[in-house]
């Protein structure tokens, strides 16, 4: 994972987070002997919460009889982990409400993660993957490093949503990495982690996205849930598309309804039920919900299109612009001889008509159909041509690019410049001679195919462009990560530290780093194998890293040695640190293939002070700690500063 830059984002404490019982319920369920009773009692602090988690229990329980009436039940029935992570999901939502980055739409987040969470309960019922509250929750708080960046950084995060909007082509996740270092999704993964929610959650949100996503871990539970995430993505997007777009996304449904191995009919039924629901938790958590779409309409127009578009070719090389191919195209007027007129010179050409009366027809028709090209009347009653061509240009997707031939009177040709204005592509004078209007529709031809490739050869360099964003992260975490530990390695260590010490050296503020090494570490592989000291490692890797602060580095800079940078921490406070993981090493139980046992490490730490003139001279003198440390008993910490021996374990 990308630690610095999600430290850096910690550190910013504008991070969202859970507020009140959420946190409370966060510190119970961070140390080691939380009881049941403690995290019931302050749910039960807040009666509306108390109420979702009853409701959602109830929800959740798949032939379960018995109805749930309190939190102790739902714990019993759902298990007291999975109220807890409720609980933070939900205090979450209600503490995140809005926030300063402009252009970041907080209800519309919500909106679509409540559809995601909604979703994944409902298919982890229906498919019997895994524990339907703990779908309801990872979904729900799936996309929460997106929230986390508009807060963190809004106007950087404000530039490039709008960047995106414009281009749709454009992947958030380079955008994100581009400009922070580390993508949402990461970010994501790292709050959870950092939140103490399952370790199967983190891997699912993760990689839920990726390709091979299943392949990213061997834990069947994140498996699964990554199953359900993705179904569920696929869920909200549609739950949260125009109309329009939802008929185009309907094949990406069908999907999910494969997956389920389901009838029409049933699948219908079982969206329309999360549908409701979506609505219901909406009402409930104050949070704007779409009205869901009568499916069985949807479904239609999406054959309907699809049929149509089958018997549309579709230009495949640069030559290809100036190709016939049949156009998808709107005719409009509110007089039916000329409607039927000009329907029957396009049809007879070839191309796919669908005839609208008036404009406000032709406005849904054309978001719902996504034709090429629109030829309209200006005279209409209600909304005309040039009111029509303005709704399309500010219409977000399928109206924007449509070619739009504008059909004038011998009366109107003097305005022609002010529809030209409004957004038209050409025009044709009524009565027309056929010749001309066909002649103008192969103009069009001609942009709608340039057009198309433009957008072919953008999409295939987005991929590329967003294949070598992940190649070269990959390469980045690779080249700077221990991959045992999963603790930054020598290298990275050693450039922080040179970092620090610039920084150091421009503020003048205290600075120390401190040496570990594991003791007697040869003797536990020796006595019980290398896969036992590697489990040591690992264990001994994360007692560290939690006992030191969030600015501070830990990092394994040799087989059983590590570093931590302390920057702005004196020699006390370098020795307090030391002692802290000492400490905290020394009550570590490890357990692995049949060995419980423990470790005790050595301390050295050492600070800056005018003699020092590097930092190789500073990790010397912590190094030479360390070996007074060893050479007067082992587990214990000793200042450079300091000859005397400071601590001495029990
Ligand atoms: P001391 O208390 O004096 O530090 O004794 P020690 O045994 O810890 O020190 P020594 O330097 O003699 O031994 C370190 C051992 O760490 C030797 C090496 O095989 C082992 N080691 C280094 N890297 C790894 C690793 O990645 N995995 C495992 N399991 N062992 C490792
Ligand atoms: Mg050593
Ligand atoms: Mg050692």
């Amino acid at each position: 994972m990308v630690r610095k830059e999600f430290d850096e984002l910690r550190d910013s404490g504008q991070l969202p987070s859970p507020s009140g019982v959420g946190l409370k319920i966060l510190s119970l369920t961070q140390r080691e002997d939380w009881a049941i009773d403690e995290i019931v009692g302050v749910i039960q602090t807040d009666p509306a919460l108390t109420g979702r988690i009853i409701r959602l229990a109830n929800s959740a329980g798949s032939g379960a009889t018995a109805s749930i009436t309190t939190v102790n039940d739902a714990a019993l029935r759902v298990g007291i982990r999975s109220v807890a992570n409720l609980a933070l999901g939900f205090t979450l939502v209600a503490g995140n409400r809005a926030g300063r980055c402009e252009s970041f739409d907080y209800d519309e987040f919500w909106a679509d993660s409540l559809a995601r969470a909604v979703c994944a309960q409902a298919l982890s019922t229906q498919l019997r993957r895994s524990v339907p509250t703990e779908a309801f929750t990872c979904a729900l708080l799936s996309h929460i490093g997106e929230l986390a960046l508009a807060s963190v950084h809004p106007s950087e995060y404000a530039a490039i949503l709008e960047l995106s909007k414009t281009d749709p082509s454009l992947d958030m996740r380079v955008l994100e990495t581009e400009r922070f270092a580390i993508h949402s999704l990461e970010v994501s993964m790292a709050m959870i982690a950092d939140w103490g929610l399952p370790d199967c959650f983190v891997d699912a949100i993760g990689y839920h996205q990726a390709a091979d996503g299943e392949a990213h871990t061997k834990d069947t539970q994140a498996q699964e849930l990554m199953s359900l995430l993705r179904m569920a993505s696929t869920f909200s997007e549609f739950c949260t598309s125009d109309h329009g777009q939802q008929v185009a996304r309907w094949p990406e449904m069908e999907f999910v309804r494969n997956e389920l191995g389901m009838e029409a009919t049933e699948f219908r039924a079982f969206c329309e039920t999360v549908g409701e629901s979506w609505g219901d938790w909406g009402r409930m958590l104050q949070i704007e919900t779409a009205v869901f779409p009568a499916l069985e309409h949807v479904e239609k127009l999406s054959k309907r299109v699809r049929k149509r578009t089958k018997t549309t070719s579709e230009p495949d090389d640069l030559d290809a612009a100036d190709k016939f191919r049949p156009l998808r195209i709107i005719a409009v007027d509110d007089e039916s001889t000329s409607l039927k007129l000009l329907q029957s010179h396009l049809s007879r050409a070839g191309h796919d008509v669908v005839a609208a009366n008036n404009g406000k027809e032709a406005l849904a028709l054309t978001l719902e159909w996504n034709p090429h090209i629109v030829i309209s009347d200006w005279m209409m009653p209600e909304m005309d041509g040039i009111q029509l061509c303005k709704a399309l240009r500010r219409a977000q997707r399928a109206g924007r690019s449509v070619y739009f031939l504008l059909v004038t009177g011998r009366d109107e040709e003097d305005r022609v410049v002010e529809a030209f204005e409004s957004g038209i592509d050409d025009y044709v004078s009524k009565p027309f001679n056929p010749k001309i209007l066909l002649a103008r529709v192969r103009a069009g031809l001609r942009l709608v195919n340039l057009r198309e490739q433009v957008e072919r050869e953008q999409k295939i360099q987005a991929e590329a462009t967003s294949k070598l964003g992940v190649l070269t992260r990959k390469l980045r975490e690779t080249a700077s990560t221990d991959p045992l530990t999963g603790l930054p390695n020598r290298r990275y260590g050693m450039e922080r530290l040179v970092e620090e010490w610039e920084t150091w050296r421009r503020k003048q503020e205290h600075f120390s780093v401190v040496m570990v090494d594991i003791d007697h570490f040869k003797k536990v592989n020796d006595m019980h194998g290398h896969d036992v000291g590697d489990v040591v490692l690992v264990e001994v890797a994360k007692a560290l890293r939690a006992s030191v602060r969030a600015i501070d580095i830990v990092a394994r800079i040799g087989g059983e040695e590590f570093l931590v940078v302390c920057p702005d921490t004196d020699d006390q406070g370098a020795i307090g640190c030391g002692e802290r993981i000492r400490s905290a090493v020394e009550t570590l139980e490890i357990q692995s293939k049949g060995y419980t046992g423990s470790v005790t490490i050595s301390v050295g730490t050492a600070g800056i002070t005018d003699d020092v003139s590097d930092v190789d001279m500073l990790i010397k003198r912590a190094d030479e700690a360390v070996y007074r440390a060893k050479a007067s008993g082992r587990n214990r910490v000793c200042s450079y500063e300091e000859t005397s021996e400071v601590r001495r374990s029990a």
